[in-house]
C-alpha cells in the first residue's frame, strides 16, 4: 500500500490543508506601538516609519544593506572548542548553544563577509543580538581575528558592527581573554596603516564596548542605541543617583565626545562610503600617482625651453601626500 501513503495521501493533504499563512505579518513598534506591516518594516531597514526607532537588524540583511547591491562572500570561521568548561546552570550550555544554532542557523554570533562598497573592498563583521545575546565568546574572537586578517589580506578597511550584551558567562575566563585577543586584532589592521571603523547599534555593553568596540578609528552610532559598560540600573544603584535622561543612547554619547557621529540606518551605507572613501583616498592617491607622476615630471624636465613649474609644484605637491599617509596615525 506505499502507493497509497506515498503518493495519494500527500496530495489529497494538500488539497486540503490551507496554505499557510505566515503569522507575523504585522509588527509592533516597541516604541510607539504602531502597527508595522512587515515589508514596510523590511523596506525601511527594520526602523519604525512612525517615529524612527531603530529595531534590532539580523546579521544578513546589515551585511546586505551595507555591500553594493547586496552581494558579498562570507569568510569562512575557524571551528574553535565548544564548551571548554562543561558549563551547567539551568540548562547545559551545550544545550542552548544547539538551541541557538537552531533558532539562526548559524555557528555563533558573528558573520563576517568581504565585498566592495561603492567599489572599494570592505571586510565588514556583523553581530547576530538574537544569537545569545550576541555574547563574545571564544568563537567571536576568533570571528574578529579572522576578520582582521581578511583586512590585512586584502588590504580592505575593517567595519564592525556589534550588537552584544558582553562576554559569554558560560565561557568564564576564556570568554574574557576575548577582550585583549580582540584588541590585538585590531591593532593588527591599525598598524598595517588601514581604516577600523565601528558602527555601534543596539545594544553594544559590557565587554564589548570594553574591548574592540570602542577603539575605532571612527565610532559611528546607529540613532537611539544603548552603548554602555554597565547597565544604567546597576550603575544608579551603586551611585545611589538619578541618571541623566538619554543616558548611554547614541545622542548622549555624541554630546559626550564618546562617538563621532549618530546616524539614520538609511544614511549608513553613504556614510560609511564616504568616511572609508576619505581614508583609504592617500593610499589610492599614493598608489596612482606613483604611475602617473613620472611622465609629467619627467615631460617639464624636458621641456628644458620652457618649463612647466606649474605641473612641477603641483607634482612636488602631490609626491608629499603619500609620505604623509605613510605616517602612522
Ligand atoms: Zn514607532
Amino acid at each position: 500500500m506505499n502507493w497509497l501513503t506515498n503518493y495519494v495521501r500527500p496530495k489529497i493533504r494538500a488539497l486540503v490543508t490551507r496554505k499557510e499563512v505566515p503569522d507575523n505579518l504585522w509588527h509592533k513598534c516597541p516604541n510607539c506601538e504602531a502597527m508595522l506591516h512587515h515589508r514596510d518594516l523590511e523596506e525601511n531597514l527594520s526602523v519604525c516609519h512612525h517615529c524612527g526607532f531603530h529595531m534590532r537588524l539580523d546579521p544578513v540583511k546589515r551585511l546586505g544593506m551595507l555591500f553594493d547591491e547586496g552581494k558579498y562572500t562570507l569568510v569562512e570561521l575557524p571551528k574553535s572548542i565548544v564548551d571548554p568548561l562543561k558549563f551547567r546552570d539551568q540548562k547545559r550550555y551545550t544545550d542552548r548553544l544547539k538551541e541557538a544554532q537552531g533558532k539562526t542557523g548559524r555557528q555563533d554570533a558573528v558573520l563576517v563577509a568581504h565585498g566592495p562598497m561603492d567599489g572599494l573592498p570592505v571586510v565588514v563583521a556583523a553581530f547576530d543580538f538574537g544569537f545569545m545575546g550576541g555574547s563574545m565568546g571564544i568563537a567571536v574572537g576568533e570571528a574578529l581575528v579572522t576578520a582582521a586578517k581578511t583586512a590585512l589580506a586584502h588590504k580592505a578597511p575593517l567595519v564592525v558592527v556589534p550588537a552584544s550584551g558582553g562576554a559569554r558567562m558560560q565561557e568564564g575566563i576564556l570568554s574574557l581573554m576575548q577582550m585583549p585577543r580582540t584588541t590585538i586584532a585590531v591593532e593588527m589592521v591599525k598598524e598595517a596603516g588601514l581604516p577600523y571603523v565601528v558602527v555601534l547599534t543596539d545594544p553594544t555593553t559590557g565587554g564589548v564596548t570594553a574591548s574592540f568596540a570602542m577603539l575605532g578609528d571612527i565610532h559611528i552610532a546607529e540613532k537611539g542605541a544603548q552603548i554602555g559598560f554597565a547597565g544604567a540600573r546597576v550603575i544608579e544603584s551603586t551611585i545611589r543617583e538619578t541618571l541623566p535622561e538619554g543616558f548611554q543612547r547614541s545622542e548622549y554619547l555624541l554630546e559626550h565626545g564618546m562617538v563621532d557621529m549618530v546616524v539614520h540606518r538609511k544614511d549608513l551605507r553613504a556614510t560609511l562610503i564616504r568616511t572609508l572613501d576619505l581614508l583609504m583616498r592617500p593610499l589610492t592617491l599614493a598608489a596612482r600617482d606613483e604611475e602617473d607622476l613620472e611622465i609629467p615630471a619627467l615631460r617639464a624636465a624636458s621641456d628644458s625651453a620652457e618649463p612647466d613649474h606649474g605641473v612641477q609644484a603641483e607634482a612636488a605637491d602631490r609626491t608629499a601626500r603619500p609620505a604623509e599617509a605613510e605616517q602612522p596615525a
